[in-house]
């Protein structure tokens, strides 16, 4: 049992899922966020946890932590389910990464043959066996390749019963309670400030996605070089006719346009996601919403009847190399857990695994080595 006292900045996935494993292995876990917990980036995602399908080139360590994520996740979320009693979704519905035209298919082709290389299970389809697996995926669609191995969760779901997780182990939470600055005694950490209020702690975990470099009081050499990317999804409401067996997945190459649709357990379909440079703007645009729904439109051609249920805008916290940033700093006692961009559901589990190890343990596991801030040569 550990006795520490750690402050969590930030209550998305990230921040609540470490302040569950802390506050289970005995620590004095405070949890603060500027508002609710798990309604910005978390709750926009789409939930996928697809690291095959995402395999992009030159990323390979990420690769590595996106596969190790995947084999963590099963029992981190049956854990999770077991003391909560929530139900967050878990499916193992594969990918279907699917193209129309010429461009599209040698695209596709090359991600294929680069798959392949790195021994991932991946299989190549016509688009006759595409529609077998998938039978709403439009006629136009001339090729796919399938990713059994890619599943999805309920991130939504999943947030709240990472909240109800930290309660129920003791730990604290304040929403609505922005931290205004970080305090440091030198170069260790002491506490945070919110409002007029000190809070004292051993340990600080700077987990506010895509704001975690503005906290003030963060020397430069700890600021991690994260910046919002703004993503637009739609809900879709499905019927009894309509409802897809598999997530699919369109990057239309002509105008740089990726779109997934994603079935989920409430009968929602989720469609996802612009990618863009526009600062802290959370608007949803209407040529946002124009480029998806053409897109999608494209490979699901049903989904035109279907009812709009929602659409939002959240702020993917996206790191200089797209990657995240985790573990120590050359503050002592400030810990990273930020920047996980396009991916932090996935790494939610790992992160708060690998997190928890640096803080009880104290020592930095393999597994997260190449992703400390210390590569940025701040
Ligand atoms: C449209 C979209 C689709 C996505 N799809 C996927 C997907 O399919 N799979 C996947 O793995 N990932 C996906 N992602 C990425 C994933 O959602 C993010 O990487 C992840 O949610 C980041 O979690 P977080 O906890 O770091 O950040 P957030 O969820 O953004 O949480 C940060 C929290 O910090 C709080 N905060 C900020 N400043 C302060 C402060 N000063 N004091 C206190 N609190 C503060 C905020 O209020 C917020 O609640 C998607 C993202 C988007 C936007």
């Amino acid at each position: 049992m550990s006795h520490k006292r750690v402050l969590i900045i930030g209550g998305g996935a990230i921040g609540l899922a470490i302040g569950w494993r802390l506050a289970r292995a005995g620590c004095s876990v405070a949890l603060f966020d500027r508002g609710r917990v798990g309604c910005s980036a978390s709750w926009a995602s789409a939930g996928m946890l697809s690291p095959l399908s995402e395999a992009q080139f030159e990323e390979e360590d990420l690769l590595h932590l996106g596969l190790k994520a995947m084999e963590v996740y099963p029992d981190f979320v049956g854990e999770l389910e077991a003391e909560t009693g929530c139900c967050v979704g878990y499916r193992r519905d594969g990918v279907l990464l699917v193209g129309i035209t010429q461009d599209d298919l040698e695209y596709l082709k090359f991600r294929y043959r680069y798959q392949r290389e790195l021994g991932l299970p991946v299989t190549y389809l016509s688009g006759a066996e595409a529609r077998s697996k998938e039978p709403h995926l439009s006629a136009q669609v001339s090729a796919a390749v399938w990713c059994p191995g890619d599943h999805q969760v309920d991130n939504r779901r999943l947030v709240m019963a990472l909240k109800r997780g930290v309660e129920a182990a003791g730990g604290e939470i304040f929403e609505d309670a922005a931290v205004d600055e970080l305090l440091i005694d030198g170069m260790r950490v002491i506490g945070v400030r919110v409002g007029e209020k000190v809070h004292k702690g051993d340990t600080v975990v700077l987990a506010s996605g895509c704001w975690s470099r503005l906290m003030p009081g963060l020397p430069d050499s700890a600021k991690p070089p994260v910046r919002p990317v703004r993503g637009q999804v739609a809900r879709l409401g499905t019927t009894r006719e309509f409802a897809l067996n598999t997530i699919v997945w369109y990057s239309r190459v002509a105008t740089s346009t990726v779109a997934y649709l994603v079935p989920k357990g409430d009968g929602t379909l989720v469609l996802g996601a612009t990618s863009e440079e526009m600062g802290f703007d959370e608007d949803v645009t209407a040529g946002g919403m124009f480029e998806l729904l053409r897109a999608a439109w494209e490979v699901v051609p049903g989904i035109y009847d279907l009812r709009v249920v929602e659409s939002m805008a959240g702020l993917r916290p996206g790191s200089r190399d797209d990657a995240p940033i985790l573990g120590k700093t050359p503050v002592e006692g400030l810990i990273m857990a930020t920047g996980h961009y396009r991916k932090g559901i996935l790494l939610t589990p790992l992160t708060a695994l690998t997190i928890a190890e640096v803080i009880l343990e104290g020592r930095t596991p393999e597994i997260i080595r190449p992703f400390g801030i210390d590569r940025f040569g701040l």
